[in-house]
């Protein structure tokens, strides 16, 4: 087995609070087992641009409670093709790079996977997404902390919702995982919530809401995910306004602070985690082409075909847990 002298770390696809904390892991485990690291700036962009810069352990200092990334990150279309992958390989071979570490969400990783065997360069890839809709780990880097931020901002809209006996429609970030509103509604005892992988009864939404009115509940939390097929927070409110027009409806839509902020305890400790055992899993040549994750809070190596291809499906117990607790 050829022992591996020179690693790269990458972020890609879109940010998430601990990338941060991440990088940091794999470069000091990295130069700890004396390692050459790089960082390649703006993800696989600068892989075929030859973006690339070395890595110390004081590139890394004071990072670890920052969001964002310090390698940046960016999404590539030349990257999809051969020919921009062959560049890239060119640029880490250079350097003689014999490990990578791919910091990103799915597509990031079917990236990965395909470098990988192309070119036979062993990939760890770390799962770096608020949206937690990767398989193979209980909990993504980035996901706690956007579901803290979407808390934080439905407690204080529920405390103006309270004051003027107000229905807030709120809308939380999901394109197709509906986790950030499943757990950020839940955590606030919100009367609804809408996610992607469930089709909701609308009609049954607004008799229950109905219902809530002849009971002088006159304050009202929908959680919706963006990417909800029956519509947006915008297209519900509409139909709330136009079934129940006594209702004093408005809507407020999260947006991109759910992508920023200072990273929690929680994805701090799974982003160190999970870097260190990237590293760890290169040294020992193991598990090439693998996502490491975090499983019943022990470290588990995921192929990364099988990573990107499930789909978790949310429990029909979250959603009576839900409607039992806000009833
Ligand atoms: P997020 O979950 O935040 O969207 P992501 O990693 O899924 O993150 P994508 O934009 O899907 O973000 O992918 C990031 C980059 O990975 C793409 O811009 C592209 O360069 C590369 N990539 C994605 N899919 C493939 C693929 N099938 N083959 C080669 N490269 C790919």
């Amino acid at each position: 087995m050829k022992k591996v002298k020179n690693i790269a770390v990458l972020t890609s696809g879109g940010d998430a609070p601990g990338m941060n904390a991440a990088i940091r892991a794999v470069v000091r485990t990295g130069i700890y087992h004396k390692l050459n690291v790089f960082g390649v700036m703006y993800g696989y962009r600068g892989m075929i641009q030859d973006d690339i810069v070395p890595m110390d352990s004081k590139s890394v200092a004071n990072i670890i409670q920052r969001g964002g990334t310090i390698l940046k990150t960016a999404r590539s279309k030349e990257f999809f093709t051969p020919e921009g992958r062959k560049k890239a390989y060119e640029n880490l071979k250079k350097r003689g790079v014999d490990g990578l570490v791919v910091i990103g969400g799915d597509g990031s990783f079917k990236g990965a996977h395909v470098f990988s065997q192309e070119f036979g360069i062993p990939c760890i890839g770390l799962p770096g997404t608020i949206d937690k809709d990767i398989s193979g780990t209980d909990f993504t880097i980035g996901f706690d902390t956007a579901a803290n931020t979407a808390i934080s901002a439905i407690d204080k809209i529920r405390d103006t919702a309270d004051a003027h006996d107000r229905l807030f429609i709120v809308e939380v970030m999901g394109r197709d995982a509906g986790y950030i509103a499943l757990y950020s509604g839940l955590a606030t005892g919100a009367e609804h919530i809408m996610v992607p992988e469930r089709p909701s009864d609308i009609e049954n939404i607004v008799a229950a809401l109905q219902d809530n009115e002849r009971r002088k509940k006159l304050v009202n939390i929908i959680v919706v995910a963006e990417g909800c097929p029956h519509g947006s927070a915008t297209e519900m409110a509409e139909v709330v306004r136009r079934e129940i027009p006594s209702f004093d409806t408005r809507v407020c839509i999260l947006g991109h602070i759910q992508r920023g902020g200072s990273p929690s305890c929680m994805d701090r400790i799974i982003a160190s985690r999970l870097g260190y055992a990237a590293v760890k899993a290169l040294l020992e040549g193991k598990y090439q082409s693998h996502m490491a994750g975090v499983i019943n809070n022990e470290v588990r190596y995921t192929p990364f075909e099988q990573a990107i291809k499930t789909t978790e499906q949310i429990g029909e117990e979250w959603f009576g847990l839900y409607r039992i607790l806000a009833s």
